[in-house]
């Protein structure tokens, strides 16, 4: 992957239910466990020079379940299993804080989380990607002009009944089984793009 400019392809994972079981609401590191397939995925996004960067709604601040101290705990603990699972590394992790009805400008699917990413890495948007197993990730994807890959993992297989039975819904570009499959999928598609 040739970057005249230097801007890399970027893929914004979304977190809970994409990389990781998804509890609800997750404010603490303990009993925090990745999907298989998760390490691996990051990790060859990072061999092949994409940047994947977390973009993920965390309303537990907004409602008060959990602290940005604990917050970061999980974050840490997340970028610690990477590193052991599949010495894998995140290139950055953005969160909403709010409340939904607080009608923000960050919370996906609005855009604002991959407008902090984008003002503070060299990324390419024409190459961009967005992963996640909620509407609102397919969403987001559309909003930035990215490829929206929907993921099994999570809510994904019950996101993807809604969408068929949704008139008028958003289609993801791709449905992936899990992380192996989306970054696979997305590895092939920049090699159509380069
Ligand atoms: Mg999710
Ligand atoms: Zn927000």
């Amino acid at each position: 992957m040739t970057d005249i400019d230097n801007k890399s392809p970027v893929v914004f994972l979304d977190r809970d239910g994409t990389l990781n079981i998804d509890t609800e609401y997750i404010g603490t590191p303990e009993g925090f466990t990745l999907f298989d397939g998760a390490a691996l995925g990051v990790k060859r996004l990072n061999d092949a020079g994409v940047k994947a960067m977390v973009v993920t709604n965390q309303s537990g601040l907004g409602r008060g379940y959990f602290t940005e101290a604990d917050l970061k705990a999980v974050n840490d603990r997340l970028e610690e299993i990477l590193l052991e699972e599949g010495a894998a590394k995140l290139d950055g992790i953005y969160y909403c804080p709010h409340h939904p009805d607080d009608n923000c400008k960050c919370r996906k699917p609005e855009t604002g989380l991959v407008e902090q990413a984008s003002s503070q890495h060299a990324i390419d948007m024409g190459r961009a990607f967005v992963i996640g197993d909620k509407e609102s990730d397919i969403l987001l994807a559309k909003n930035i002009g990215a490829k929206g890959i929907l993921i099994l993992t999570g809510h994904g297989e019950i996101t993807l009944g809604e969408l068929k039975e949704k008139e008028g819904a958003v289609t993801p570009d791709f449905v992936a089984n899990n992380m192996e499959d989306a970054t696979k999928w997305i590895l092939k598609e920049l090699e159509v793009l380069s």
